[in-house]
């Protein structure tokens, strides 16, 4: 049992697959009504399949987070499917490997539009809907807020950017009573991470992690829970950092 979400209307960006899936897992586990989105039917689709032991109140709506329409309808549609929405989790997001000096202008303006343009386009939209004592979580990184990583430079900026904009986004929505935090993941063991980053990526960072392994999607999906719920109430424009230590060493001599 982690915080009662029963009754709670909730949206999540890219709640159909890694991180998403888990969130969506975790809030249906705790009683919410849900709707998520992403651009793949099929995944979209087959989650809801796989979820609708815990809930009939599960819908998957396609859409891109980075163009505004698609925002507009995925709103629109949850809160006539929903009746209303409490709690929006703004977890979409891409991390493809271009180092600088091969990265085109194009490769930067796709990963910066899903990133940052995003959240900016989804919390613009949350903000129509949510009432006094909603609760927008976002799904940043320590990529960009506390390291850098060769390869991401251009998702590093979008994430850096991501926290910049939700500080005074909690400051605009701070007078109707709604909050806005952010998890910021280290290394999780999700299908993007598997594909993009590969297996060297991922043996390489459990050496570099305290904790010694990566994390579970749950255990994002737990603190986005923590943010989100009625208990979270006072906190508001900041960001909890989930990374089994990643952060901490100063040098390799910390490490065990
Ligand atoms: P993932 O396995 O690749 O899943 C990404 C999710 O985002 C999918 O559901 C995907 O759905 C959706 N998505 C991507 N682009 C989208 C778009 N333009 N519009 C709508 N949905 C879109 O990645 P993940 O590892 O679970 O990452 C989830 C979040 O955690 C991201 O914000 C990521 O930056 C963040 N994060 C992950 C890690 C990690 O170690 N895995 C670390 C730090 C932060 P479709 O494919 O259906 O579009």
């Amino acid at each position: 049992m982690a915080f009662s979400m029963k009754d709670k209307n909730v949206i999540i960006t890219g709640g159909g697959k890694g991180i998403g899936k888990s969130i969506t897992e975790v809030f249906l586990k705790e009683g919410a009504n849900v709707v998520f989105s992403g651009r793949n039917e099929k995944t979209g689709e087959e989650t809801v399949k796989e979820f609708s032991k815990y809930s009939n109140k599960l819908k998957f709506i396609k859409a891109d987070v980075a163009i505004e329409e698609d925002t507009q309808n995925l709103f629109k549609m949850s809160n006539d499917y929903l009746g209303s929405i409490d709690i929006v989790v703004l977890n979409a997001g891409y991390f493809p490997q271009q180092r600088i000096q091969d990265m085109t202008s194009s490769d930067w303006d796709t990963v910066v539009d899903i990133n940052l343009k995003g959240v900016f386009l989804n919390t613009k939209e949350a903000m129509k809907y949510l009432k006094e004592g909603g609760r927008i979580v976002i799904t940043s990184s320590i990529t960009g807020n506390k390291v850098g990583n060769p390869g991401l430079g251009h998702y590093g900026a979008a994430k850096g950017g991501v926290n910049g904009f939700m500080r005074t986004a909690a400051l605009e929505l701070s007078t109707k009573g709604i909050t806005i935090n952010a998890v910021e993941p280290g290394n999780i063991m999700t299908p993007g991470m598997e594909n993009v980053l590969g297996a060297k990526y991922i043996k390489d960072q459990e050496s570099i992690i305290p904790l010694s392994k990566l994390g579970e999607p749950e255990d994002i999906a737990y603190a986005i829970i923590f943010l989100a719920s009625d208990e979270a109430k006072y906190i508001t424009g900041q960001s909890i950092v989930v990374d089994g230590g990643q952060i901490l060493p100063e040098s390799a001599l910390d490490l065990h």
